[in-house]
């Protein structure tokens, strides 16, 4: 997987290609899908959501541009393979999910896993964390309507926020950096297909 589907697609940084090599995939889908885990797409893991296809995970990991230690947002743990594969590199990572379900699920596994330094909380993700902001990087792993404002708030100076936004069907991937208090840059990234961000400050249920 992460020689095919990441190194050789431009995937380069050494600490994601670590991180992903380090992290069980196969642990966070159910059994029946466990033959596919490696597989180059994304899988059910119930509750109408996805685990997302190995290269989004890698190339919006990538472009968090993360060196290690940092505190990380992540709004959608849905498995929680996505906030693993941040917790090996981050310090410390607070993830959020709306389906009470799924972030159950995903803390079992990652309590299985031993990860001491992720955080999964139960909640509207729209309004990212405010208790534990400012994050030096914050990652929205569903499709938004606009770039969610609160999240944007919440960077530390020179933090980035990676976040698919677009309609509900198809999105891009764009990257925003907090340049200065009132002052933020804008990338768009890669296209890509979300599950849609659903909230107060997201799509309608
Ligand atoms: N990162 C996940 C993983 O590694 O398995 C995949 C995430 S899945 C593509 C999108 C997740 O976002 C779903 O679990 C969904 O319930 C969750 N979600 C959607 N809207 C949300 C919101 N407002 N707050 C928190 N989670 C949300």
């Amino acid at each position: 997987m992460v020689e095919r589907q990441l190194r050789n697609r431009g995937i380069q940084d050494p600490l994601v290609l670590e991180a992903m090599l380090a992290v069980p995939r196969h642990l966070f889908v159910a059994e029946a899908l466990q033959n596919r885990a490696y597989g180059d797409c994304p899988l059910p893991i119930g509750e109408r959501q996805t685990i997302s296809q190995p290269y989004m995970v890698g190339y919006m990991t990538e472009a968090l541009s993360l060196r290690g230690g940092e505190k990380v947002l992540e709004v959608g743990t849905g498995s929680g393979y996505q906030a693993a594969v941040l917790g090996r590199i981050a310090g410390k990572v607070y993830s959020v999910e709306r389906i009470p379900e799924l972030a159950r699920q995903a803390r079992r596994v990652l309590d299985r896993l031993g990860t001491t330094n992720i955080n999964v909380k139960v909640t509207d993700g729209t309004f990212g964390w405010e208790e534990q902001a400012p994050f030096d990087g914050i990652m929205v792993t569903a499709g938004a309507p606009h770039i969610p404002e609160q999240l944007k708030q919440q960077l530390a100076p020179g933090g980035r926020l990676v976040v698919p936004v677009g309609d509900r069907l198809e999105q891009k991937v764009m990257r925003i950096v907090r340049r200065g208090v009132n002052e933020f840059s804008e990338e768009i990234l890669l296209g890509c297909r979300f599950v849609p961000l659903i909230g107060q400050n997201g799509w309608k249920d």
